[in-house]
């Protein structure tokens, strides 16, 4: 973050460098029931990245000790596939892919009704394969479409979307460039009916009137993303 860099983000007609304006999400086109043997499962494309997500449950947890009484628990995946960044990445869990794993799972559990499910567990398998900035936005607007996909209730899905900062302007959705070398990524999910936030994650720094400024462009994106999500619902299933 805040690297160097030796072009401009944005140019004289305020546009940035893929030619999108300050608040405006790169292409996003997702899918739901892409996996024959998964109970749910989608596909997203958002700019270059590209994810699949296959969810399993409720199953009965394993190991025990992890279960809880009352509930089911979710156990998000993340992984990028060694293949989905120009340097090949390591394959297997890292620190990164464990705590996106988690961030995840605290996400669905916000809305999922895991309180109909004592006992089990409701595993959700990400695989990035196209990696480009913005994945673990990506991944949770996947995962939920999955999840409501599969048939499990929930209270509502959970759309996702980054904002930051770069040549001193707040913009949405950071491509590549922008999140490596802006001043500041927020990554955020906030669900448009209520505008709870059930994911933030903040790298660099922002004026509390930047943030303000990011928040309310998140809020913003996240309907965009929500209204995604609800048409590959509904390409697949029908309904308004
Ligand atoms: N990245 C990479 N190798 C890694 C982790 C990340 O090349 O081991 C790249 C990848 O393109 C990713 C971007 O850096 O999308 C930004 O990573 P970050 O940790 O900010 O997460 P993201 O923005 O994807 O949620």
């Amino acid at each position: 973050m805040g690297g160097k860099f030796d072009k401009e983000f944005i140019d004289k007609k305020g546009k940035r460098m893929d030619g999108r304006a300050p608040n405006e999400l790169r292409p996003l086109k997702i899918e739901a029931g892409v996996l024959d043997e998964a109970d749910g499962s989608s596909y997203l494309e958002w700019g270059n990245n590209k994810v699949y997500c296959g969810v399993f449950g409720p199953i009965e947890c394993h190991p025990r000790h992890k279960q809880k009484p009352d509930r089911a628990i979710i156990q998000a995946r993340y992984n990028m596939a060694p293949f989905s960044v120009d340097d090949r990445k390591r394959p297997g869990l890292d620190r990164r892919s464990t705590e996106i794993g988690l961030l995840i799972s605290e996400a669905l559990e916000r809305v999922v009704m895991v309180e109909k499910y004592p006992k089990a567990a409701i595993r959700v398998d990400i695989q990035v394969v196209e990696a480009h900035a913005g994945t673990r936005c990506a991944a949770l607007t996947a995962a939920s479409v999955a999840v409501a996909d599969a048939g499990i209730p929930m209270k509502d899905l959970v759309p996702s979307c980054a904002t930051g900062k770069v040549d001193g302007k707040v913009v949405l959705d950071l491509n590549k460039e922008e999140d490596n070398f802006g001043e500041a990524d927020l990554p955020l999910a906030v669900l448009p009916s209520t505008e709870e936030v059930v994911l933030m994650q903040m790298d660099g720094e922002l004026t509390p009137e930047e943030f303000e400024e990011a928040f309310d462009m998140a809020i913003e994106g996240c309907k965009q993303v929500y209204e995604i999500q609800r048409d590959a619902l509904k390409r697949k299933y029908g309904g308004k």
